[in-house]
């Protein structure tokens, strides 16, 4: 079959025929209908050689949706031609963690060198998907699959993100988003569905902003040195309850404390390298800071309920397989508007 991979650290990913693979024991074989660029793969590929961590070539994709294509020994609840996402930061399945369904957080899975598909494990960008166990996929139900794949990541990560401050996205609240992209036009969705707080985007061009407010801000600031200004102004100088950064990088964290408010959350989910100091009197009293990973199964059951009650509406453009490089060298440049989707059968 035909798969991206990354080959070669530093070289751009390309379109290679591996074996088909066949599941095993427990194991269920997807026919892959569209697989999620995501910006996380564009880190991971500017990794050195002495800091990556997974084997190469590694066959990326790390968000998926696909049909049922063949189950393994053993496999029951599922049949041939079932249209199922995947859930992709798989765990042991049976830790204190994995019991909660927060296998993104398993704590058994280094040790037992279980990776999620396309982060270190063969991914969903391929005309076929090994996934290592039923528990990890959920039926799309409806959905369409290139409007769904990207939820298994850019809509649960901030999904999960969004959850853990809902208590303080009271009326009159206000949640700043930076960076629009990918996951961020999904959160500006998830919070206008979720909570009634005023939504602030910050991106660094009018096209995302454009984008920023068609699905839902309202309001968009370019994220520049006066972002931060113009952010308190807008919140009669309080700041805003609950911070969400998708950018991660040191301007954007230090923004993001910026606009903090007393008690506020700041999340940090882009991994831009960025670090933001806590300590007193560098924040408003009891900020709370946090980077979190992902999402839980139960969690991503959530968003495509929420997507299939029509609360969620993705930006998506399609590419063949064979143009998947050029997909990872748009997102790169800035230019793909929501998220880029490969279909590996055309
Ligand atoms: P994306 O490229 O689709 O979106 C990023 C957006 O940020 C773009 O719209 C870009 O214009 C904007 N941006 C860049 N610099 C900016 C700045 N200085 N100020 C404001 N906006 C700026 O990427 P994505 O796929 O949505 O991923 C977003 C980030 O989240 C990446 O760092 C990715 O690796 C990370 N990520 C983390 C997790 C997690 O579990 N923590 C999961 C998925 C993705
Ligand atoms: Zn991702
Ligand atoms: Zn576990």
């Amino acid at each position: 079959m035909k798969a991206l991979q990354y080959r070669t650290i530093g070289a751009p990913p390309e379109v290679v025929t591996v074996p088909d693979p066949e599941p095993g024991p427990g194991q269920v074989l997807l026919k892959v209908t569209a697989a999620g660029v995501c910006h996380s793969d564009i880190a991971v590929m500017s990794w050195p050689a002495e800091a990556f961590p997974y084997a190469l070539p590694l066959t990326l994709g790390h968000e998926g949706v696909g049909t049922v294509a063949a189950l393994g020994a053993g496999v029951t609840g599922l049949a041939e031609g079932d249209a199922v996402a995947v859930y992709g930061p798989w765990g042991c399945g049976t830790c204190a963690k994995c019991a909660e369904g927060k296998e993104n957080y398993c704590l058994r899975a280094d040790e037992l060198g279980i990776r999620p598909p396309g982060l270190g494990r063969p991914g969903s960008m391929a005309e076929y998907l090994l996934v290592d166990d039923p528990r990890h996929l959920v039926p799309l139900d409806g959905l369409d699959p290139v409007a769904a794949v990207p939820l298994t990541d850019a809509g649960l990560t901030p999904y999960h993100a969004i959850k853990r401050s809902l208590a303080k996205l009271v009326p009159g609240s206000t949640a700043v988003v930076i960076g629009t992209g990918g996951l961020g036009h999904v959160a500006i969705q998830l919070l206008r569905a979720l909570t009634p707080a005023r939504v602030v985007a910050l991106d660094v061009s009018e096209e995302k902003l454009g984008l920023a407010r068609a699905v839902g801000a309202h309001e968009a600031v370019l994220s520049d040195a006066r972002a931060a200004d113009a952010v308190r102004a807008l919140t009669g100088g309080l700041g805003a309850e609950v911070v969400l950064d998708f950018v991660g990088a040191a301007p954007t964290v230090a923004t993001a404390g910026a606009v903090a408010a007393v008690e506020g959350d700041v999340t940090l989910v882009g991994i831009g390298g960025g670090a933001l100091p806590v300590g007193f009197g560098v924040l408003p009293f009891e900020v709370s800071v946090t980077a979190p990973y992902w999402g839980s199964r139960g969690e991503l059951i959530e968003v495509l309920d929420l997507a299939r009650a029509g609360a969620l509406s993705v930006h998506t453009e399609t590419y063949a397989l064979d143009d998947a490089p050029l997909a990872y060298e748009r997102l790169h440049e800035g230019k793909v508007n929501g998220r880029a989707v490969i279909l590996p059968h055309g």
